[in-house]
């Protein structure tokens, strides 16, 4: 799965800009956009790219001087809006914080990963979740630092589901962001998880 960023030079108010989409948007077409024009520039912009991480599209934009640069909330969704940048308007966070994480949320992450454990090795033994992952990182299938983050979301659920535990924000929001960055490692993987 490939990442393409277009370059807006000019777009309204908001100024120089980036629009991250995966290579199979509509939007994007493989860096060829809506029209399926040629790559190449236009008046207003151009498309960077192909990209192996949002991060790495995320960086080249800012490096060629994009101030604001968002994803396609079409093709992905589950990236953060940044904030704007400072002096234009408050961050997203102030008036809208995003709801608790809960247990069902922990719960529906969990399968999410094991679905993706089964897409990577369909093991039919019936080893827990967390071995499983560490096998896998041990084979060299996931990386270390995915699998340390698989392993919050799954210990999280654990602590929820056998003692009850209650979350407090940060945790709750760590093991958000650990499932984000598990759904971002997985589309790279060519693995369509479920928000
Ligand atoms: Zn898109």
């Amino acid at each position: 799965m490939d990442f393409y960023c277009y370059e807006n030079w000019a777009h309204g108010r908001s100024g120089h800009s980036g629009r991250i989409h995966k290579g199979n948007c509509s939007h994007c077409n493989d860096g060829r956009g809506t029209h399926g024009k040629v790559k190449g520039a236009t008046e207003n912009g151009h498309w960077l790219g192909a990209f192996r991480t949002v991060r790495e599209a995320h960086e080249k934009a800012a490096l060629n001087g994009a101030r604001v640069i968002r994803t396609c909330q079409i093709c992905l969704p589950l990236e953060e809006e940044p904030p704007p940048p400072n002096g234009e308007g408050k961050p997203k966070t102030q008036d809208d914080p995003p709801p608790p994480v809960t247990l069902d949320d922990l719960t529906l992450w969990r399968r999410g990963i094991i679905q993706l454990l089964n897409a990577i090795d369909n093991d039919p033994s019936k080893k827990g979740v967390v071995s499983r992952i560490n096998s896998l990182s041990h084979a060299g299938r996931i990386p270390r630092e995915t699998a340390s983050l698989m392993v919050v979301v799954v210990e999280m659920r654990n602590a929820g589901e056998y003692e009850k535990k209650n979350f407090s924000h940060i945790e709750s929001e760590a093991s958000r962001y650990a499932w984000k960055a598990v759904v971002e490692w997985a589309y790279i993987q060519g693995v369509e998880l479920k928000p």
